[in-house]
């Protein structure tokens, strides 16, 4: 196939070698696979966990999220990713981040930002759970912080002025929260709902946290996108996620290394420590259950958690749970943008989207590794990377 790129579009894709027209520039891939830009769905690129991650809070400040980022947006690039969800910020930066390289001032994949997430008091997202009464303050909706219907549509407001492009909750507890429950439902019904019809309103999509069956039942009842993790979801959740269409974004990278790091003496806080070791080995086995029965999986892989430009290990994690190769890059891809919303622009190599294109050396059907060593990477029609 030749792919022809003018400006940040593909203006055609014809079968076979098409020789270039004079002025054209040839970028001659004929030994590798090309696909579309990879998307993932779940990152956090202003941030990276690491044995001192809990003190970062009390010693770093917005800059120095803001500078990380930038440094883990190249990253994720030169792993083949140009499209992400940043799924939870400290202080917003990632709307910045965004901003700075849609206006081409650093190097990063497009950006759909939630910016801060939306949390409960205590809840797995209240920037202040575990620090001392001294230092907790009373965080509230411009925190992300909520309780009861009001606040909840005030949060939602606030993050469409703060210039977020969705929204983000956490709706059971988690595993990396100071707190010490990792699946107990945070949110009542009547907050779930008052999120929902107020980011509608505001043309923004809700992605979910959430680990606990009763939490994932009432968000997806709520009319939320995308389950995120879901690790304890059973047979009347998957059916109400297909019933309402409702995404799954795995995360089976996330688990591999809490489970990991719940081995090591100290890594993390007590309160943590079981979360880590109950929750991290099971995600991989949800997401081949879900799968199997039908449920529409969007890559994501909480990279940040994860270290940022390892994101294509969930490929072959995603394989070994039993999804075909073929079906794992098409979440990373098609389902990507179609959970989006982007389907028009972006998630397929076809005339008239735009020119986000990887290539990897080999045929990734057949060694799904290769996904982890992407050999070109193009965005907006710009070669980023090639090998
Ligand atoms: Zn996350």
């Amino acid at each position: 196939m030749t792919i022809i790129v003018e400006g940040n579009q593909i203006i055609d894709v014809k079968a076979g070698y098409q020789p270039p027209a004079e002025d054209d520039q040839l970028i001659d891939l004929r030994n590798s696979t090309l696909m579309p830009g990879l998307m993932d769905m779940h990152t956090h690129l202003s941030s990276q966990q690491g044995p001192g991650s809990y003190m970062e809070r009390f010693t770093l400040n917005e800059a120095d999220y803001a500078l990380k980022g930038v440094y883990f947006a190249k990253k994720t690039l030169d792993a083949g990713f140009t499209t992400v969800r940043n799924l939870g910020d400290g202080y917003n930066e990632t709307v910045a981040l965004r901003n700075a390289i849609n206006n081409g001032l650093v190097p990063g994949p497009r950006i759909y930002t939630a910016a801060k997430s939306i949390a409960t008091t205590g809840g797995h997202a209240d920037p202040t759970n575990g620090r001392s009464k001294a230092l907790m303050g009373d965080p509230g909706p411009n925190d992300g912080v909520i309780n009861g219907e009001t606040e909840a549509r005030q949060a939602v407001r606030q993050r469409y002025k703060d210039g977020a492009d969705l929204i983000k909750i956490t709706a059971t507890g988690g595993v990396l929260s100071v707190a010490k429950s990792g699946q107990n439902p945070q949110f009542m019904q009547d907050e779930l709902n008052a999120i929902v019809a107020t980011a509608k309103d505001y043309g923004m999509k809700v992605a979910v946290h959430a680990h606990g069956k009763e939490g994932m039942k009432r968000a997806i009842l709520a009319g939320v996108d995308s389950i995120e993790h879901g690790t304890y979801m059973d047979k009347e959740v998957i059916s109400l996620m297909k019933k309402h269409g409702t995404y799954y974004v795995p995360t089976v990278m996330a688990g591999e290394w809490v489970a990991q790091k719940a081995k090591i003496d100290g890594f993390f806080p007590a309160l943590v420590r079981p979360k880590a070791a109950a929750i991290g080995p099971l995600i991989q086995e949800t997401f081949s259950r879900a799968y199997k029965a039908g449920v529409k999986i969007a890559f994501g892989t909480d990279s940040g958690v994860s270290a940022h430009g390892d994101n294509g290990r969930e490929f072959a994690l995603m394989v070994e749970a039993g999804m075909p190769a073929i079906e794992a890059i098409r979440s990373a891809t098609f389902h990507g943008a179609e959970l989006l919303g982007v389907s028009e622009q972006l998630g397929t190599v076809e005339k008239g989207k735009l020119a986000d294109l990887v290539a990897v050396a080999g045929d990734p059907l057949t060694d799904i590794g290769m996904m982890s060593n992407i050999q070109f990477v193009m965005k907006d029609g710009e070669v980023i990377k090639h090998l």
